[in-house]
């Protein structure tokens, strides 16, 4: 069955979508509000090819109503937005920048109500062009005046997360004797093993490109394993940097893990996953409140013009944020998952 967009309208539980048929670049953009209740929009601009434009369209719609969910949760004064490029293949050169400038212009029709960032498949650069077009962006490089790139803030959110999950599950944060596997050695994730491994942590590193998983384990003091291995391997902490959906009805009883906590967005490939390991013993660090650092450190320097010192308290706020969650889960026997969805609603009725 072909999902039409008014289908995917009509069911829509978010504020306003803006959709162009870019004809020069026989592509479509999206651009969702998802929520504006706690501030302008905002979120990342993902570039990929799509089957269908409606397919696009479905993506931006998920991932702006994550990006409330995210943003509710940072407490940045900053509601959820997602734009999606549904491009037939992927631009480069004089093409990339008069798409990018057309979408420039678009986010500066809309005022503010929402502002971008780097997502798959654009980065600083790109963030630069969008940005001679509109002020309405996060993530430009340094050079031009930004916050350059957000992975390693990413990182640091994460190990700060994974250090309040550590004091949760074993009444200590000592990362000494614990051993922490990081699947995916990209920007998130090579940074925090080397955050890890500083810390005292073992780290074993995981990833499909064998020379990056090697360089990064290197740098950490760590070890590589094989990416198929990576979800049955004995750790005390998995950190699933890589892909989303790794966890699932088939991939919770398979895990060796006590505790899941990484920065892949949407990791449960359905939300009764967050149940299942709930039911294994696994505590599990809900994605979007340990993922946050990055979107901190853009939002703290170039929203608020807040300093370096006031940024690190916001990025190590996501201990204390994750250590609340995790009351609430425990005093209402729900899973970390529903008492993250809980904090998320507490705070959208609040500003209602
Ligand atoms: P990246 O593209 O820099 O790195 C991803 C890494 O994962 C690559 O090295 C890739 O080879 C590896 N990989 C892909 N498939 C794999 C597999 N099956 N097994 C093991 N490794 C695999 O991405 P990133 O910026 O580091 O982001 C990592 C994750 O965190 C993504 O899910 C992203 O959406 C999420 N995230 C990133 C940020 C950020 O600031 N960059 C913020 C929030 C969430």
């Amino acid at each position: 069955m072909v999902t039409t967009f008014e289908e995917l309208l009509q069911h829509w539980d978010g504020e306003q979508v803006v959709i162009h048929r870019d004809q020069p670049s026989d592509s479509w953009i999206f651009i969702c509000m998802h929520s504006t209740r706690l501030g302008p929009a905002a979120g990342g601009t993902r570039m990929k090819v799509y089957d269908t434009p409606a397919d696009g369209l479905l993506d931006a719609m998920r991932l702006s109503a994550g990006m409330t969910s995210k943003l509710a949760v940072a407490d940045l004064g900053l509601g959820g937005g997602k734009a999606v490029l549904a491009v037939q293949r992927i631009p480069h050169g004089e093409d990339r920048r008069r798409l990018l400038h057309r979408y420039g212009d678009m986010v500066a029709s809309l005022g503010g109500n929402f502002i971008t960032s780097s997502d798959v498949n654009t980065g600083v650069d790109d963030m630069d062009v969008i940005a001679e077009r509109t002020e309405h962006v996060f993530g430009r490089s340094e050079a031009a005046g930004g916050a350059g790139d957000p992975g390693p803030f990413t990182a640091r959110g994460v190990f700060h997360g994974i250090k309040a999950t550590l004091t949760h599950a074993f009444g200590s944060d000592e990362l000494a004797g614990r051993t922490v596997l990081v699947q995916g050695a990209g920007s998130v994730g090579a940074a925090l093993a080397q955050l890890l491994g500083e810390g005292g942590a073992t780290v074993l590193v995981a990833d499909i490109d064998a020379d990056r998983a090697r360089a990064v384990a290197t740098a950490a003091g760590g070890a590589t394993v094989e990416p198929e291995a990576a979800l049955e391997l004995e750790c005390d902490v998995y950190a699933p940097c890589a892909l989303g959906a790794t966890l699932s009805a088939a991939t919770v009883p398979r895990l060796r893990c006590r505790i899941v906590a990484g920065s892949a967005n949407n990791q449960l490939a359905q939300p009764e996953a967050a149940e299942l390991l709930r039911d294994a013993g696994i505590l599990y660090a809900p994605d979007y409140v340990i993922n946050a650092g990055g979107i901190i450190h853009l939002a703290s320097f170039e929203m608020l013009g807040e300093d370096e010192a006031k940024r690190d308290l916001r990025v190590q706020g996501i201990a204390t944020t994750l250590a609340r969650v995790f009351v609430i889960a425990d005093a209402e026997r729900i899973s970390t998952g529903a008492a993250a969805e809980r904090l998320v609603r507490e705070r959208l009725e609040a500003a209602a």
